[in-house]
């Protein structure tokens, strides 16, 4: 992609309204638009972060044998009669009535809608276990909405909803959503540790909470350090290996790790010696629950099992915050000139800064790099428009890409370009084939 052909709407001041610096930079970068409170258009850099991150997403999903779906945004008022909740949700709940007078909401979260499919089309314990999940945007009217599309009001979220026959299975389910959200969050870069947490208005006894630690947010966290020392890393999984997802559910979450809600500060001083007990606030990325037949008993989402009785199923649910994702890894990854994207999530792979527009030999040589970075499957950005080098600089560092390569004259001359890295500021001087089989 070419600068001068894209639409990166970079602010230079920073906008008054943002208190964060995710916020800050996502405004600054010409990431996204505030429409309403809590509402957002996403720009098109904005739109490809938020793409990888929901791509990585629906990978891991269906690496742990879940099916993708999709459900509406709306939803008819009935079915939340049904099971109890069109009352009880309260005023984050937007409500409203089409032509024909129904009662109609903006769904906050797919519990009833999924269970309804589920009761429609599957009668035997045959058709067991059942994960599907979708990612759709849900609307939640959040009395303080802030940090931006971290506490949106319309918001982007991956929900799933298992389906068993007894609870052991429901359990198994638990743990593989566990797993898979493990390897999610790392392929984005991100450290994100399951606490144990409330059921809110979702229920459950089962639930843990995934959290970033970042001084911005908005939940208070208490942990034993040791937990910070744990890596999903890249180990081979068997998502149907009940043993295996058993042991990484009890090496994750053995340690001491609660939300302020379920927080015990006796038990916290028992089993953490005071070195490692750290208090600390963290962004809330997802979150699982197991809730047995608390849908599915209300709703009639029964299955036959194999001594021919009728029984509800065991259920749970599990999201993940895909937009809130995008502020989170900016709070997670950045320095005081931008953000720095990690390569799971970033934009664009490379960005091409030439120091001099219209001059033929820097012309050509940044095409070239241009070219055969595409040619390898790789996203650049070149930056072709004329302008002082120190704004194009400033750009690449505000939007974060994890390398540039830097063409001029001077260099061209001694047959070289330079190669920068965002994370660590290092450069060096290569000839253009090199620098481009490094990113590669
Ligand atoms: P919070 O405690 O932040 O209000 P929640 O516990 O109400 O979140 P869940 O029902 O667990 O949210 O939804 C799953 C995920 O959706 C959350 O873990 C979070 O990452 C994301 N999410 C929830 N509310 C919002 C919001 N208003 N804006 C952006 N993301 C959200
Ligand atoms: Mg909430
Ligand atoms: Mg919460
Ligand atoms: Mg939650």
């Amino acid at each position: 992609m070419r600068l001068s052909r894209y639409f990166l709407p970079v602010l230079k001041e920073t906008p008054a309204e943002a208190q964060i610096v995710s916020h800050r930079y996502m405004l600054r970068a010409g990431m996204i638009k505030q429409q309403a409170a809590g509402i957002y258009s996403w720009l098109p850099l904005g739109y490809k972060v938020l793409k990888r991150i929901e791509e990585i997403v629906h990978e891991e999903q269906i690496r742990a044998g879940h099916i993708p779906m999709l459900m509406p945004t709306l939803q008819p008022a009935d079915l939340w009669r049904e099971s109890g909740r069109y009352d009880a949700y309260g005023p984050e709940m937007l409500r409203f009535k089409d032509r024909h007078d129904r009662e109609m909401l903006y769904g906050p979260t797919n519990e009833e809608m999924i269970t309804d499919i589920f009761r429609t089309y599957v009668q035997s314990y045959k058709d067991l276990p059942l994960t599907l999940y979708h990612i759709q945007w849900k609307f939640r009217d959040e009395m303080r909405p802030r940090f931006g599309v971290m506490r949106g009001r319309e918001f982007y979220m991956k929900d799933g909803y298992n389906f068993d026959l007894t609870k052991e299975d429901a359990l198994h389910a638990y743990n593989r959503h566990l797993v898979s959200y493990l390897r999610t969050y790392e392929r984005m870069g991100l450290q994100a540790i399951p606490m144990r947490a409330d059921g809110g208005p979702i229920g459950g006894d089962y639930t843990h909470e995934f959290l970033v630690l970042a001084e911005t947010g908005e939940s208070e966290v208490f942990y034993d350090s040791a937990i910070t020392e744990l890596r999903f890393g890249n180990r081979d999984i068997d998502y149907d290996d009940v043993a295996q997802c058993q042991a990484i559910l009890e090496e994750f979450t053995s340690r001491y790790a609660r939300t302020d809600e379920t927080h015990d500060e006796t038990l916290f001083h028992q089993q953490v010696p005071e070195e490692r007990r750290r208090r600390a606030r963290g962004i809330e990325v997802g979150q699982i629950f197991y809730f047995g037949t608390k849908y599915s008993e209300p709703m009639g989402a029964m299955v036959v099992n194999d001594k021919g009785e009728r029984v509800p199923v065991h259920m749970g649910s599990h999201g993940i915050g895909v937009s809130r994702l995008v502020g989170a890894i900016i709070e997670a990854s950045h320095d005081d000139k931008g953000i720095i994207w990690p390569e799971g999530v970033t934009p664009f792979h490379c960005g091409i800064v030439n120091l001099k527009t219209g001059d033929a030999e820097a012309d050509a040589a940044c095409d070239a790099i241009h070219d055969s970075l595409v040619a390898l499957g790789l996203d650049p950005l070149y930056d072709d428009r004329d302008e002082r080098a120190g704004a194009k600089f400033a750009t690449m560092d505000l939007i974060g890409l994890p390398w540039r390569i830097t063409v001029g004259p001077r260099g061209l001359k001694n047959g070289v370009v330079e190669l920068t890295c965002r994370r660590t500021g290092e450069s060096q001087e290569l000839p253009p084939e090199k620098a481009v089989e490094r990113i590669a």
